[in-house]
C-alpha cells in the first residue's frame, strides 16, 4: 500500500514539538469525506489497530511527495467513542495552505495517509471532572464536539461559539439539539459576519459581556476555561478572561494557527 504523495513540493514550516513518548507512524485509510461548510470538511481515517483517545487531543498527519519533500501538520480529533480506530477530523480550508488545501482538493476515499497519535495531553478535556466553560472561535469547535459527544452532563457546560455566519456555524443541529436536551449545557452563539436580517441573534466579538454573563450563570462552581482558536482569538480571549478576572491556571488553551 503506498502512503498518500503531495503533487507540489513547497517549504516545510512544521515546528511544532509534539511529546518526548515515542509514537510511530501509521497506515490511516480515508474512509470518509463530507462537506460541512463551505470551508470546512469532515475526513474519516481509519487505522487498523484502535486508540484510545480523549476530547483535546490531536493526531499528527504527514503528506509526502515523490521528492521525498515531507508536510506534517495536527488535528484534533473527533469521535463518538474514546477506544476506536475511525478517527474524524474538521479540516477548515486555508486559501494558501499547504496541507488543508491539498486534503480538500486531493485526499479521496480509500487513499492512504501517515498518522500518530493519539497527541496532548495538556488540554486534554477529561482531565477535569468540574464545570467547563468551553470558547471556540471558528473551527476551534473541534475538540469541544469530541468532548460534548460524550458528557453525561451532570456538571453544568458552557460553550461561547464565535462564528462568521450561518454556514460556517459548525456542527449546528447537534449542538442546537444538546442545548435543547441537557438543562446543564448553555449554547452561546455570536455570528459576526452574518446578515443582520437573518439572524437575530449575538452578532460581536465574544466581548467581556459576554464572558461576564456566562460565568456569572458559573457563580460558586469550579469552572476551568477551554479556548480553541486561531492564536489572536486565543490571546485575546485569555486577556479578557484575565481582565474579568479569572485566575490563569483555570485557563487552557489550544492556538490552531499562527
Ligand atoms: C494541536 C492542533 C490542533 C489543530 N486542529 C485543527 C483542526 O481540528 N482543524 C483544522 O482545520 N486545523 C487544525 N489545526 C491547524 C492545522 O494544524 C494547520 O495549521 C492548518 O490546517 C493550516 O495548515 P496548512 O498547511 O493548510 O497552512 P500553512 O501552509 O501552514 O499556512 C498557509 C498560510 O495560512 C496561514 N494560516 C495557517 N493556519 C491558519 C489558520 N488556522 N487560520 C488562518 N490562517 C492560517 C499561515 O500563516 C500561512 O500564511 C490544529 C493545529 C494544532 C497545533
Amino acid at each position: 500500500m503506498a502512503t498518500i504523495c503531495m503533487v507540489t513540493p513547497g517549504k516545510n514550516k512544521d515546528t511544532r514539538v509534539t511529546e518526548s513518548r515515542k509514537l510511530l507512524w501509521e497506515l490511516g485509510k480515508v474512509i470518509d469525506i463530507k462537506s460541512i461548510s463551505p470551508k470546512v470538511k469532515l475526513f474519516t481515517i481509519e487505522t487498523k489497530k484502535p486508540h484510545r483517545i480523549e476530547p483535546g487531543q490531536h493526531f499528527d498527519i504527514k503528506l509526502t511527495s515523490d521528492s521525498g519533500y515531507v508536510a506534517q501538520r495536527s488535528y484534533s480529533v473527533i469521535s463518538d467513542s474514546n477506544y476506536t480506530n475511525q478517527f474524524e477530523f474538521g479540516i477548515s480550508k486555508i486559501t494558501d495552505g499547504e496541507v488543508s488545501k491539498y486534503l480538500h482538493e486531493k485526499l479521496s476515499i480509500s487513499q492512504n495517509l501517515l498518522i500518530r497519535g493519539p497527541i496532548g495531553k495538556y488540554f486534554n478535556l477529561n482531565k477535569t471532572t468540574e464545570s467547563v466553560i468551553l470558547i471556540a472561535g471558528g473551527i476551534g469547535i473541534t475538540p469541544f464536539i469530541f468532548y460534548l459527544r460524550q458528557k453525561n452532563y451532570k456538571n453544568k457546560i458552557s460553550l461561547i461559539y464565535s462564528a462568521k455566519n450561518q454556514e460556517e456555524f459548525l456542527f449546528k443541529k447537534e449542538l442546537e439539539n444538546k442545548n435543547k436536551l441537557y438543562k446543564n449545557f448553555s449554547l452561546i452563539v455570536t455570528l459576526t459576519k452574518e446578515n443582520k436580517e437573518t439572524w437575530k441573534g449575538l452578532d460581536s466579538r465574544i466581548n467581556s459581556k459576554i464572558l461576564k454573563k456566562t460565568i456569572k450563570n458559573h457563580l460558586g462552581i469550579k469552572t476551568t476555561y477551554f479556548v480553541c482558536g486561531g492564536s489572536n482569538f486565543v490571546e485575546n480571549i485569555s486577556s479578557k478572561l484575565i481582565r474579568v478576572g479569572i485566575e490563569y491556571q483555570d485557563i487552557k488553551i489550544e492556538r490552531f494557527g499562527p
